[in-house]
């Protein structure tokens, strides 16, 4: 609901550029359920799914990557390579009859943690629009 989603914005930390919880997750300092990892990027499935497949796929550097209102050319080749994971993934979790790719960014956006995630969500019907 629009409700929620203003909650969460609410709550949402701002984009200090600091550390993230994802750190964390990229160290292995707390474990995650990861679906793909290469040299640049790494996939896992985020803790609160909302959908049967619910993947996060982000650089394993950040460089300035809050969020994707932080992109600059230098970033052309991560960005390229966060999306070519997300269809692997898709391909991995086997969502051939669809999948969603999304990019929140900032409060009104629902980005919630500043470091570049993108989410794959699939293994159900989604609506359109996006709340
Ligand atoms: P955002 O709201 O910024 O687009 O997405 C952040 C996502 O990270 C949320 O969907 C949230 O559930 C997920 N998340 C936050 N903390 C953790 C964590 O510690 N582990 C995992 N696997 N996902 C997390």
């Amino acid at each position: 609901t629009s409700e929620e989603a203003a909650a969460k914005a609410a709550a949402a930390t701002a984009d200090t550029g600091g550390p993230t919880i994802f750190d964390k997750i990229i160290a292995k300092e707390i474990p995650s359920s990861i679906v793909y990892e290469d040299e640049k990027v790494l996939a896992f499935r985020d803790i609160n799914p909302q959908a049967p497949v619910h993947v996060l796929v982000i650089p394993k550097v950040r460089d300035g990557l809050t969020g994707i209102d932080k992109a600059e050319p230098r970033h052309f080749e991560i960005l390229g390579q966060l999306l070519y994971a997300a269809k692997l993934v898709a391909e991995k979790e086997g969502l051939a009859k669809g999948f969603r790719i999304v990019i929140n960014n900032g409060p009104e956006g629902c980005q919630s943690v500043y470091h570049l995630h993108l989410h794959v969500l699939g293994g159900r019907q989604m609506a359109w629009p996006a709340g």
